[in-house]
């Protein structure tokens, strides 16, 4: 049996990075009580100072009220320990480093730290949910719950069914997206699931490109953007996304399917291992330094909401 969606109040997010943020903001925007888990106090610190501004600003655009601001904040409760945070919880969406030891440890623990008839979503963008799932003792209870970046703005959730997942989680998860405003998506469990299978290879193509001197970074935005009518071009996208996460996606689906078409690119490989990480990091194939990044972060951001 699982907890009934009726009784779900307290939600545990653990990972309070980009996309961790996000979503302890739609769950405390709908009324939930969260609990944001991450090891690393700062990224605590940076998760409630990015939550509080992207609410100043869609309070600007009147799209929310002082009072839903005030709830939305008031919802939020950091912890920088798993075993407090998940204390008591009825749900828990796991947002942690895209990295497997690092997510089945936390699986193993949540499955030893929480109540048996909770279920445990986790918004890994590749990593195996059969996988994760075999952490636990309750493989029919783990889910993958694929938020968008940036998760207040982007509609979509992959719903991803592992082997074991039961029908009733599955229902779960569709429910408690929908109550976040999202449209759920039912997707099966192999590598890289719908959105990255498709476009890791694009962004890899695109570093590609790149790499060989095809073109110029703005150059090839620029042909995506006004060629393809994507709102983004696939490099200032994978700057967004986090450069790291790109590699560490494409790096699973390279695994999983042992096709080359999805070996990271050497350009890739070589940026990430020099730190250059995209918009979090200040520099990728853009320059995010100092005043630009605030000002290029935002103008992404205002353009969505
Ligand atoms: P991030 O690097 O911004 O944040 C990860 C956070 O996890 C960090 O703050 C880190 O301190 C924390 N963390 C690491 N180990 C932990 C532990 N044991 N317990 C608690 N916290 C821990 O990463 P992100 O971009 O937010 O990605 C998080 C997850 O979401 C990944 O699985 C990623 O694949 C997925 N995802 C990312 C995007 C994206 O656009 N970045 C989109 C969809 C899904």
């Amino acid at each position: 049996m699982i907890r009934d969606f009726d009784k779900i109040k307290k939600v545990a997010v653990v990972g309070a990075g980009t996309m961790g943020n996000g979503i302890a903001h739609v769950f405390a925007q709908n009324g939930y009580e969260v609990h944001l888990i991450d090891v690393s106090k700062s990224a605590l610190d940076r998760a409630l100072a990015m939550i509080e501004k992207n609410l100043m600003r869609l309070l600007s655009k009147e799209k929310i009220d002082e009072e839903t601001k005030k709830h939305t904040l008031e919802n939020i409760h950091p912890f920088d320990s798993l075993r407090e945070g998940v204390k008591g919880v009825d749900f828990v969406v796991e947002a942690a480093t895209e990295n497997p030891d690092i997510k089945f440890q936390i699986f193993r623990n949540l499955d030893d730290w929480t109540d048996k008839d909770v279920v445990l979503a986790t918004n890994t963008s590749s990593i195996s949910i059969t996988r994760i799932a075999a952490q636990t003792e309750r493989p029919q209870q783990v889910i993958g719950m694929h938020f968008m970046n940036p998760v207040p703005v982007m509609k979509l959730v992959e719903v991803i069914s592992g082997y074991s997942t039961s029908d009733e989680t599955r229902e779960l998860v569709f429910l408690l997206s929908k109550k976040l405003g999202k449209v759920p998506v039912e997707v099966n469990d192999y590598p890289g699931f719908i959105a990255n299978r498709i476009l890791m290879p694009m962004i890899n193509e695109a570093i590609e490109a790149v790499y060989t001197g095809v073109a110029g970074v703005k150059e090839i935005d620029t042909v995506l953007k006004l060629g393809a009518n994507h709102p983004m071009g696939p490099l200032q996208l994978a700057d967004f996304i986090g450069l790291d996460v790109v590699l560490a996606i494409l790096k699973v689906m390279y695994d999983g399917f042992k096709n080359p078409k999805y070996a990271p690119n050497p350009l890739l490989v070589n940026m990430v291992a020099a730190g250059k990480l995209g918009v979090k990091s200040g520099e990728g194939f853009y320059d995010y330094s100092a005043s630009r990044k605030a000002e290029k972060v935002s103008a992404m951001f205002e353009k969505k909401v």
